[in-house]
């Protein structure tokens, strides 16, 4: 219901969005932005977290050099594609990305060679994957941003979360990442775990920027109902903060992070410097390689299949393998660009004339002045700044987003190969 309202609110629309299973002539590749980014899914991990709606599978060796034969083959049907474009980022995540170094050591070569690249790659790592011959790995590839996956240093909270290492751990692996000097090192954090108190939340915060680190990722533990999580908070009837108290844990993360030298630069992070950031999310336009990677340019948002055995054997027939495609309408393209600039707490009244040729307070009336009205945001030049409030609400709505569309798109994608029609 509440999604309902949002769309009819803001894209003043009753219609869902729809994803069409994928043919030849839906997308229009000449339409990929000059400028653009990649990102590399890698889906494989070595234990499953109860809490991950990500596709992932459990790590086999034999599997990942078919894998990234597969990339390489992915790369190759969009060679012509990106021929002419700029890449300006590299992101890759997954699952666990570092467990195929050496397989991604060869598609990032590939890229450098092939494509129009020399700008940072971020990668996503796992405690326990931390060790001077990986770090040494990641620097000769040309790793630039690292992103280490901590989420707490309560070892019975990591316990419970299902991730495969101990406070001690961590600690190592930071103290060690930080010795090979990285430009951007960000730590995630989680909160509102089950049975969770406040200052554990504090606690988990002083600890991650004692270690003067760049940036933090700051973000609520979200259920997504497809989870064992979800089955597991139900059974033992877990508590956790309600939408007041997650309000007054921003105050204080805010508190906390400011005391200590750091901004925020989105509605879930803090950095040292306003110049670096990890940020693979907020990316104007990208191509998502790789089993269940998405792409957006222009107005095409498309997700790949998510079944590892059938992306290996569609891109094997030379053939892309996308699965489901929203065409979005011109206003539909905008909201979704003001989605994630609200996620940057900034938004660009240039930049979006620029893009649309458009004045966005005209274009969406209701929506700014309901952020006016209710102090949502405050106007500062050409730029739209989500205030306290605001970012709380945009929380929320994250949440939602996350809870009735990713929630539904994810586990379709996961238990269907190749789909015919998704309605939203
Ligand atoms: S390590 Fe990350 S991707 Fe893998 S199962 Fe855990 S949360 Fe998911």
């Amino acid at each position: 219901m509440v999604t309902d309202i949002l769309r009819r609110l803001v894209l003043g629309k009753k219609e869902k969005f729809i994803f069409k299973g994928y043919n030849d002539g839906l997308i229009n590749f000449n339409n990929i932005d000059k400028d653009i980014g990649i990102y590399i899914h890698i889906p494989f991990c070595k234990t499953i977290c109860p809490y991950c709606p990500y596709n992932k599978v459990l790590y086999k060796k034999d599997k990942a050099k078919e894998y990234k034969n597969a990339l390489l083959k992915e790369l190759i049907l969009y060679k012509d594609k990106l021929a002419d474009k700029s890449i300006n980022s590299i992101y890759i995540g997954g699952g666990t990305p570092t467990l195929l170094v050496d397989e991604l050591t060869e598609v990032i070569e590939y890229i450098k060679e092939k494509f129009n690249f020399n700008k940072d790659i971020g990668i996503e790592i796992y405690p326990t994957e931390v060790n001077n011959k990986l770090l040494k790995k990641l620097k000769k590839i040309g790793i630039t941003l690292i992103s280490l996956g901590v989420q707490t240093f309560d070892n019975d909270k990591l316990k419970f979360l299902g991730r495969d290492y101990t406070k001690k751990d961590i600690e190592k692996s930071i103290k060690l990442i930080k010795e090979y000097d990285f430009k951007c090192l960000d730590v995630d954090i989680m909160t509102n775990i089950p049975g969770q108190a406040i200052n554990d939340i504090e606690y988990d915060l002083k600890k991650a920027y004692s270690y003067d680190i760049d940036q933090i990722s700051i973000y609520p533990l979200i259920v997504f109902p497809m989870t064992n999580m979800d089955r597991v908070i139900k059974e033992k009837k877990l508590t956790r903060f309600n939408e007041f108290k997650e309000k007054k844990i921003l105050n204080i993360i805010d508190k906390i992070s400011n005391k200590y030298g750091y901004k925020r630069n989105s509605v879930w992070t803090y950095g040292k410097n306003d110049d670096i950031r990890y940020t693979s999310v907020t990316r104007e336009s990208f191509i998502g390689i790789g089993a269940g990677a998405s792409s957006l340019f222009r107005n095409f948002f498309y997700l790949n299949t998510f079944n590892l055995e059938e992306y290996i054997k569609i891109v094997n027939k030379d053939k892309l393998p996308i699965n489901i495609v929203n065409v979005m309408s011109e206003k539909e393209k905008m909201i979704f660009w003001l989605f994630w600039r609200c996620y940057d707490g900034v938004i660009d009244k240039e930049r979006f004339r620029k893009l649309f040729n458009k004045d966005m307070e005209k274009e969406f009336k209701l929506l700014f002045l309901t952020m006016k009205l209710f102090n949502i945001a405050k106007w500062k030049d050409s730029k739209v700044i989500l205030t306290n409030w605001g970012r709380y609400i945009y929380h929320y709505i994250e949440k939602q987003y996350s809870i009735h569309y990713l929630n539904k798109v994810w586990e379709r994608s996961m238990k269907e190969p190749w789909i015919d029609k998704l309605t939203l």
